[in-house]
């Protein structure tokens, strides 16, 4: 071992496998610093979460305009939904690198367990991170690490290649039996938290790439409110469902029209970048088929970029809107 203090910087998305590379470099005495990252798909409360855990140091980066790139054009494909695990990994390890050649430090590690997933974690998909994230030479997977080629802090001395795992394949009882012996027991399920692994969001972030291929974190962040409908001019409508999307529709509008049912009760909607009039009259029907009353008309504030005004529309059936819902 080296005779001074080792430091890694461990990337720590909060599932079991990052909490575990970072107790096996621990006990041969690695100083370990956490990695997290912020996008519109994910946000840093698991990391942090793992890292108070761990009583570690932790390094929260942005990466949102990086991944929103990656998610339309991904060099490696998606995974199982719009999620571009291979490339994601390899940006992740890069910006690790980033720091790691800053601030100093002598490897990067993370949770990754070759065939845990067949597609991202087998061991072409583990070389192509490596070599895409130019940091193939200090990336140790502490987990997996004796049944891969050994890395420059093993040949170097700095970490004890015999104290690392052989960890391979889909089964998570091995890494349940070193959580017990760790005494971990708060920690994210696999993929959990990222949004490009959910379904039901990633058709609805699908239908806005097709439709809007210039959209904007905002867009992305909007997808996370409300019922979502394409008017036929093209422009977004959301609705919200109920008072946390209301208060969060009218906290997100940014220049987009707001519609309120302030007078019956119902819900707040937002209009993105309306084409005419004629979609605001739209949007506001469709709002006003979602408030209490159950016929005649609905009177509703409008709340436009540059203006406020009254609108008062008829509630028609909500079957007769179900074509635009998205
Ligand atoms: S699950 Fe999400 S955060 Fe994790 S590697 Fe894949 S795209 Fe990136």
């Amino acid at each position: 071992m080296a005779d001074r203090k080792v430091r890694a910087i461990n990337l720590l998305s909060g599932g079991l496998d990052s909490i575990l590379a970072v107790k096996v470099l621990q006990e041969q005495g690695v100083e370990v610093t956490g990695l997290t990252f912020v996008s519109p798909f994910f946000g840093s409360a698991n990391g942090e979460r793992a890292a108070r855990q761990l009583v570690i140091p932790l390094i929260i980066r942005d990466i949102s305009s990086d991944i929103m790139e990656l998610v339309q054009n991904p060099p490696h494909g998606h995974g199982k939904q719009l999620n571009p695990c291979i490339d994601c990994h390899a940006l992740m390890i890069r910006k690790a690198g980033q720091i790691a050649s800053e601030q100093g430090f002598d490897l990067i590690a993370t949770g990754e367990v070759l065939g845990e997933r067949p597609m991202s974690q087998n061991r072409q998909s583990l070389d192509t991170v490596a070599r895409d994230s130019g940091c193939a030479g200090i990336l140790l997977r502490p987990l997996s690490a004796k049944l891969l080629t050994p890395t420059k802090p093993e040949l170097e001395g700095l970490v004890e290649r015999d104290r690392l795992l052989t960890l391979e394949g889909r089964s998570r009882r091995p890494q349940m039996a070193l959580a017990e012996k760790y005494g971990i027991t708060e920690y994210l399920q696999p993929a959990g938290g990222c949004l490009l692994t959910d379904p039901a969001f990633c058709e609805r972030l699908s239908e806005l790439m097709r439709n809007e291929p210039d959209f904007s974190i905002d867009d992305v962040n909007l997808l996370k409110i409300g019922r979502h409908f394409r008017l036929p001019s093209g422009a977004k409508f959301i609705v919200g469902r109920d008072e946390r999307d209301n208060a969060r529709i009218a906290a997100a509008r940014n220049g987009h029209t707001l519609i309120v049912s302030d007078v019956i009760p119902g819900p707040t909607a937002l209009l993105v970048r309306p084409r005419s009039n004629a979609d605001v009259e739209l949007a506001a029907r469709i709002c006003a088929s979602y408030s209490d009353n159950r016929g005649g008309e609905v009177d509703m504030g409008v709340l436009t970029e540059n203006e406020q005004m009254r609108i008062t529309a008829k509630v028609s059936s909500r079957d007769e809107f179900g074509e635009l819902r998205t």
